[in-house]
């Protein structure tokens, strides 16, 4: 039922775009990073995820974060991101604005993705800029260059974020007629306020969401339920499953 009204929904209200938070992941495996039970549930974030931390002591933060790289690495895209490509090869989604740095739409299939807090897809040195894949990193953490510890490119706490990213993601928000949450509890900047740009431009919202939002009072459609459940129904009630 709700997914056949969200389904009217997106087809009325062209452009759509999509903005996804950890709940798009939690169905593959990776754990909310804000939840209770989440990966900062037993360890202080500053401690590891911060750009003090790094500078610090680089090597710390690398033991904390091979295990999780790899855990991202070995993940597996969703009914969730499939569901979001597919709509966009059929010109039903424009872009996906995400917060997750797991490359888990890029890997769904999607192409317009727009990644407000990095990914994991590069590291760069600090000391002399060179840039690594993914792939390169897992095998050293080091610069080949000059030796030092490589920084992913995702945004720890006390970094600004990629200016490029966070233009592109008001834009689309202002250009949408329809802009979809999903997997967001709309707490944290940019995401929270990306909803209001679309508002404020005339554009409509949506909410799909385990749970209460910042925003359920100011969207036209609110569903509770998980995020792989409720697109891979929306994409079956589109016919695309
Ligand atoms: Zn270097």
């Amino acid at each position: 039922m709700s997914a056949a009204r969200l389904a009217a929904l997106i087809r009325k209200r062209q452009p759509c775009v999509v903005l996804t938070g950890a709940g798009v992941s939690t169905e593959s495996g990776i754990p909310d990073f804000r939840s209770p039970t989440g990966m900062w549930a037993h360890v202080d974030p500053l401690e590891y995820a911060s750009l003090q931390a790094f500078r610090a002591d680089p090597e710390k933060v690398w033991r904390f974060y091979e295990p999780r790289i790899e855990m991202l690495t070995s993940a597996e895209p969703n009914a969730a991101h499939l569901a979001l490509a597919e709509l966009e090869r059929r010109d039903l989604v424009k872009a996906v604005i995400t917060q997750n740095i797991d490359l888990l739409h890029e890997r769904a299939g999607s192409r317009e993705v727009v990644e407000v807090h990095g990914s994991i897809r590069t590291a760069t040195c600090p000391e002399c800029g060179a840039r690594y894949t993914l792939d390169e990193v897992v095998q050293a953490q080091r610069c080949r260059e000059c030796g030092s510890f490589l920084k992913p490119d995702v945004v720890f706490f006390g970094e600004v974020l990629p200016a490029a990213a966070i233009d592109r993601a008001y834009e689309l928000a202002r250009e949408a007629a329809l802009m979809l949450v999903v997997g967001s509890t709309l707490e944290v900047y940019p995401v929270a306020e990306l909803p209001l740009e679309t508002l404020r431009a005339g554009g409509t919202l949506a909410i799909v969401n385990r749970g209460p939002t910042a925003l359920d009072e100011r969207a036209e459609l609110r569903i509770e339920g998980s995020a792989g459940e409720t697109l891979g129904a929306l994409a079956a009630e589109l016919g695309y499953a």
